[in-house]
């Protein structure tokens, strides 16, 4: 196929054999949420640049280096959004949904767009599913965004491969005083610190702290702790979600390094990681942003929230096996009928067992074909019965009742009866 027909690097279909799996985890991450008490927010996907400038921070990885920015044709400058959090902040701030400290628990989904280097588990296009909660200050919310998510890898089978890491980055004065101290400590190590980190002492210098580069990582396990410098209150606020974890028994592992690739975050800072997808091990990301709606121009209004990756997810259900073996079957009755008049009657016959069971998935044989090819046909979709319309049971108007998973024989059901039957051997999702 030539070049301009493929699909941009990094950007992936999503087939229709891998839909079943996506829309599984949609509707068990979407019914969960309900349950909880969110509401969903849709938000454009193209804003205008400045807001991720402002909200994520120009010297992250992100603004500097992985946003598909773009010029309007009136010569604006726009961006495919890379997060969901600046539009959300956006949005809630411009339809004011949030003034007068109104509580407002919200939740996203929808494509992200980020120019990295491909590989597993890492896209251009990717999708999240995050959550925003604004006007609530305790550690209470924020337990219970972890919680949730607790519930859900219960839900989904895989509680047991993910481990939840959990930090505080303090008020913005005590994390300006670690800074001080940070940068103080690495300024003394300049020569033996790689360059990118280097760079980032100058510019994001709390990034140094997740170096990848061992060099530097050696530097840094004299430096000063984060912990050391925390505030009563962010100190207490981590106490207080701690307790909150340990109630429900949530098993976490603190991780002083944890700080998270955006500018935004304030106190609590968290990720579910898991080690079954090699390097790409993060499933779901957040904290908490007490400082970004007033740095967006609203009113000083605390924030929560996280995203999780849904590729990174689906993967690892699959990887896992987590898969529920129904959620792949697409079709549970396969009707065939042969002849003109046998196909007007299995259409209508069809359409009356529709009325009456609007959960059954039946699929009309479309395109005729002999007794074998509609067989064949019927058998790799994969449905549990066949229906069957010929010349006899025309005459006897019935339809042949055939399992094709080998649970007993074929029989004759009179037309009127028939979604009576069905209704007694398909559960209906
Ligand atoms: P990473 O450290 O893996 O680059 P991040 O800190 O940049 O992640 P966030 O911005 O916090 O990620 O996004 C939340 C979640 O979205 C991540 O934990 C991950 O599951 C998912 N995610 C982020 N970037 C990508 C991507 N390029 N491809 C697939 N999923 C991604
Ligand atoms: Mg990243």
């Amino acid at each position: 196929m030539s070049k301009s027909l493929q699909a941009i690097r990094g950007m992936n279909d999503i087939l229709p054999e891998q839909t079943p799996v996506w829309r599984y985890f949609e509707g068990t991450v979407s019914r969960l949420l309900d349950n909880y008490g969110y509401k969903q927010i849709r938000m454009p996907i193209v804003e205008f640049t400045e807001l991720f400038k402002r909200s994520i921070g120009e010297v992250t990885d992100i603004v500097e280096k992985e946003m598909y920015t773009f010029e309007d044709r009136n010569g604006d400058s726009l961006t495919l959004r890379p997060e969901g959090t600046a539009a959300c902040v956006r949005a809630v701030l411009e339809h004011g949904i949030t003034g007068g400290g109104q509580v407002q628990k919200l939740w996203y989904i929808g494509p992200m767009f980020r120019h990295e280097r491909p590989q597993k588990g890492r896209y251009r296009q990717f999708h999240q599913i995050g959550l925003e909660v604004f006007n609530l200050d305790g550690p209470d919310i924020d337990a219970e965004l972890i919680v949730l998510t607790w519930r859900l890898w219960g839900e989904l089978g895989i509680r047991d491969a993910v481990k939840l890491e959990l930090n505080s980055l303090g008020t913005s004065e005590s994390r300006g005083r670690y800074r001080e101290a940070l940068v103080e400590y690495l300024s003394a190590h300049h020569d033996k610190l790689d360059e990118d980190s280097q760079r980032r002492l100058k510019t994001n210098p709390l990034r140094v702290l997740d170096t990848k580069n061992a060099d530097t990582q050696a530097v840094l396990v004299d430096a000063p702790k984060m912990a050391d410098y925390l505030d009563d209150e962010s100190r207490a606020h981590f106490e207080g979600l701690k307790a909150r974890l340990d109630a429900v028994g949530i098993p976490y592992v603190l991780n002083p390094k944890l700080v998270r690739g955006l500018d935004y975050y304030s106190k609590t800072v968290f990720e579910w990681v898991t080690d079954k997808l090699g390097a790409q091990g993060t499933v779901c990301a957040g904290g908490r942003y007490d400082g970004l709606v007033e740095q967006m121009g609203g009113k000083p209004t605390p924030g929560v929230g996280f995203a999780m990756g849904i590729e990174r997810l689906v993967l690892l259900l699959e990887t896992l096996e987590q898969i529920p073996e129904e959620i792949s079957r697409q079709v549970d009755v396969y009707l065939c009928a042969f002849g003109e008049e046998a196909e007007l009657a299995g259409l209508a016959l069809a359409e009356r067992v529709r009325d009456q069971l609007p959960n059954l998935r039946l699929q009309v044989n479309a395109g005729a074909g002999s007794f074998k090819s509609q067989f064949k046909k019927a058998d790799k979709s994969g449905a549990l019965y066949a229906l069957i319309l010929g010349d006899d049971e025309m005459a006897q108007q019935v339809v042949g009742f055939k399992p094709l998973r080998g649970q007993g024989e074929q029989q004759s059901i009179a037309w009127d009866a028939l979604a009576a039957h069905l209704a007694t051997c398909v559960v209906q999702g």
